[in-house]
């Protein structure tokens, strides 16, 4: 649950075999992306700071009284490293080994590199609504379930010509339904504890809504997000659909609850998911060459030693977050440093250019696309 509508009901990798399945390229300079070919796997997970983005595990907030009062000894030899290098690498090593080393990753504010939300608030539903549609709106000022009012690059994008239902999205928050206003959008919007009843009801998929709607719930708003993942995936799989939106909430949600250990570990399921869906377009020709991926956080959070469980207007360094993606079109600027900020806003106009739409000229409250984006023509 986000920000303070969540009730905080606190609870009590195999990354080498990657490396013979996806090789990483060598710096090079960008292929532009094929518009009319190109896919988007567009991915946010919720309020996860930059700082473990960018320094790994913080050996500060690894304690016993910041995991649920149970020993971190486990935790600290998976985390903790002498170099944020290597740290961040532990916690995330599909972002550092293939996602940065083919594309670009924003926000390190060590290295000078700014991306931030500019909605001002700070908290989940502005910041999906502003990267969905490229701007903030004072009307999204809370996380209630208010259908968006704005349309989305997603709803745009998917009554397009050559692009007509190619769209579909996938949150463990319930809101989500709602920043892609459910009832208007006309694609499969699944949020929450929603079974995934829009495609053909496989024994898998049936398994995974059983286990979903069944589990005893932490967050009255919010799944785990591993179901939410995996019924994201049979999707991805059945129906190959070109624009596809992956929110999950796990890292907001356990750092709410003062959980370093769960937050880590969440952060870390993200970059398996991250490897797994990479894995997916390897394997599929559609996909193969042809397909962006993006990731990045609706807000951020305050700093050790206590305001990194929360965020909001009170946290004003919450409005810092991370932006990376990889694929045709992407500059291989791999980490960068310095530079003028990127913004939030910036990513709806991204994933149109990349398919060949001007999201900007269509609504032009909207950020800019990201800096060096090339496509074909
Ligand atoms: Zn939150």
């Amino acid at each position: 649950m986000k920000f303070c509508l969540k009730k905080l009901l606190v609870p009590a990798a195999v990354f080498c075999a990657l490396a013979s399945v996806i090789p990483v390229r060598a710096q090079s300079t960008a292929q532009p992306a094929d518009p009319a070919r190109e896919h988007i796997l567009l991915v946010m997970t919720d309020g996860l700071r930059w700082q473990e983005v960018f320094r790994g595990a913080d050996p500060s907030l690894l304690t016993k009284a910041n995991n649920d009062d149970r020993p971190v000894d486990a935790l600290v030899r998976q985390y903790v490293r002498s170099t944020p290098q290597q740290a961040r690498a532990a916690l995330m090593p599909f972002l550092w080994s293939h996602i940065v080393p083919e594309g670009e990753i924003y926000g390190n504010r060590d290295k000078g590199s700014d991306a931030h939300v500019t909605n001002g608030f700070n908290f989940s539903y502005p910041g999906y609504s502003e990267t969905l549609t490229g701007h903030a709106d004072p009307r999204i000022n809370s996380n209630d379930p208010t259908p968006n009012p704005n349309v989305t690059v997603f709803e745009w994008l998917n009554k397009q010509p050559g692009l007509t239902g190619q769209a579909a999205a996938f949150g463990a928050w319930s809101v989500i339904a709602d920043a892609f206003n459910r009832q208007r959008c006309g694609f499969t919007d699944n949020a929450g504890y929603d079974p995934l009843t829009s495609i053909p009801i496989t024994p898998r998929l049936d398994l995974l809504n059983h286990i979903k709607t069944e589990t005893p719930r932490i967050w009255d708003d919010e799944t785990f997000d591993a179901p939410t993942f995996y019924t994201s995936l049979e999707y991805l799989q059945a129906k190959h659909p070109r624009l596809f939106y992956l929110s999950l909430g796990e890292t907001d949600d356990w750092a709410h609850a003062g959980n370093y250990g769960r937050y880590l570990e969440a952060a870390n399921r993200v970059d398996m998911y991250l490897k797994r869906l990479w894995e997916f377009v390897q394997a599929n020709p559609d996909y193969r060459g042809h397909t962006t991926l993006i990731l990045l956080t609706d807000h951020g959070r305050g700093d050790a030693p206590v305001e990194w469980k929360s965020h909001g207007q009170k946290i004003p360094a919450s409005k810092y977050i991370f932006i990376a993606a990889m694929g045709p079109g992407i500059p291989h600027n791999g980490e960068v440093s310095g530079g003028s900020a990127v913004t939030q806003s910036q990513i709806a106009a991204t994933v149109a250019k990349l398919v060949g739409k001007n999201w900007n000229k269509q609504t032009p409250a909207a950020g800019q696309p990201l800096p060096g984006i090339t496509v074909s023509h």
